[in-house]
């Protein structure tokens, strides 16, 4: 029987394992150590109602601060774990203290990739991770008159949403071609960039940061093409890298994420990983996949919590994800790389509509704006797996599920 259960990350995932150990009548000892001042907390509002100013930190959380009040649970906050030491199935804290446990899962997230180039350090330039950060982009942005984002993905356009809603003059700069690149299809890509044009956001695209210059503190951005764009505050988001030196140096199976089964069990059996630092299958597009979102994280912590418990649970389900923008909802069901086909539902002018992705005449994946009813059903849809009617995806007197075709 397992006794110890230690969860090295206290981040959104861990709150849920704690929650999910508990439905599932875990009786032995739970013990939470993270390197933040906080509680297991949700960074989807960070960058959203959060930064706006119109959620207070109290609902950030996963769980209140009561429900850790409990005999069964052990909190170390602003503790970092040093090492692993798998022999003696312990973990050391950057203090030096010794924490054994009977099963480790590895809830270490990922950190925001940062910019190597000249006068990144300067200050008024922000990464955006945590409430700390988040704290003091808050009050740089209430004293700036202009802001400049680098990097155009869900990050860096939410934050240019909510400065140019605070009236702030807003220029982002990106390298790539277009917006969301990584994540989206050109269709939906050209949609986002005329609505922040149309909100009066000024989008540098196909162009990189090679300077920020300031005396002490940015004053303007230098891009690549050589324009000098002045800058009170600079919010950078150009990615995130999974936590796996941990997992690595203590020899576990890493590859661009620590590799997992789909019972969320590392290449130790008494190791389990769940969450941003992971690498896992999935069965749906057969192959491994590292994902950065909520929903992964929530459904491994349950996972893991389940097997932990000694409960057979597999993890294979749709990704989805989602981003706010203005009154925009963006909701993105499933993976889209590698589709041959691609469907428009509904019309862009409307500021309602969904691209769909079909590869060999299954949909793979939908990017849902304002439209939750065609998300709900692509991601039932895509589960299934199930061929379409292609030529009457368009027609939104359909409902989307009734498109599947019997033959399956
Ligand atoms: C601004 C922002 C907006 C986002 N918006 C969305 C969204 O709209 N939708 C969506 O699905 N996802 C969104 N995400 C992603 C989502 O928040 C993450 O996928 C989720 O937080 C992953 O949870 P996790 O528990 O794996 O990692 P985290 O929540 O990052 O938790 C990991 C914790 O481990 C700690 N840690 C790391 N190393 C150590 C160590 N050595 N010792 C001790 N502690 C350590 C970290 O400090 C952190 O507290 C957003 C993320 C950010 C930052």
């Amino acid at each position: 029987m397992t006794e110890r259960v230690v969860i090295a990350g206290a981040g959104h995932a861990a709150g849920q394992l704690i929650a999910s150990l508990k439905q599932q009548k875990f009786a032995g000892q739970i013990v939470l150590v993270g390197d933040e001042p906080f509680l297991p907390y949700q960074r989807p509002p960070l960058s959203k109602k959060f930064l706006a100013g119109d959620l207070p930190a109290e609902r950030l959380y996963v769980k209140p601060a009561t429900f850790y009040d409990d005999p069964q649970i052990e909190v170390r906050l602003e503790t970092t774990i040093a090492a692993i030491d798998r022999n003696a199935n312990r973990l050391t804290t950057g203090g030096g203290d010794d924490i054994p446990y009977d099963k480790l899962v590895l809830a270490l997230g990922s950190r925001v990739r940062r910019l190597a180039v000249e006068g990144a350090d300067l200050a008024g330039l922000h990464y955006l991770r945590s409430i700390a950060d988040v704290e003091k982009i808050r009050a740089e942005l209430s004293a700036a008159k202009r802001a400049v984002i680098v990097g155009a993905g869900y990050i860096g356009l939410e934050v240019a949403a909510v400065a140019r809603q605070q009236g702030l003059d807003v220029t982002v700069v990106e390298m790539a071609d277009r917006v969301m690149s990584r994540v989206v299809s050109a269709e939906i890509s050209d949609f986002y960039q005329i609505e922040h044009a149309a909100h009066g956001v000024k989008l540098r695209l196909s162009t990189g940061t090679a300077a920020f210059r300031g005396t002490g503190r940015v004053a303007t951005v230098e891009t690549i093409d050589g324009e000098q764009i002045p800058a009170d505050v600079v919010v950078v988001g150009v990615g995130v890298v999974p936590n796996t030196e941990l997992a690595e140096a203590a020899g576990l199976a890493v590859d661009d994420g620590i590799l997992v089964d789909d019972r969320c069990q590392s290449s130790d059996a008494d190791i389990y990983s769940v969450g941003d630092c992971t690498r896992h299958p999935n069965s749906i597009y057969q192959r491994h996949l590292r994902l950065e979102s909520v929903h992964n994280a929530l459904e491994q912590a349950k996972t893991a919590a389940a097997n932990i418990c000694g409960q057979e649970k597999q993890y294979s389900q749709v990704p989805w994800f989602w981003s706010d923008q203005y009154d925009l909802k963006l909701q993105i069901a499933g993976l889209s790389d590698g589709y041959d086909d691609v469907v428009i539902r509904g019309n862009p002018a409307e500021r309602s509509f969904a691209c769909l992705y079909l590869k060999d005449g299954r949909l793979i994946a939908t990017d849902a704006v304002n439209a939750p009813r065609e998300f709900v059903q692509s991601k039932a849809l895509i589960a299934a797996q199930a061929k379409i009617d292609r030529d009457r995806l368009a027609d939104t007197g359909l409902e989307l599920k009734e498109l599947a075709t019997p033959a399956g």
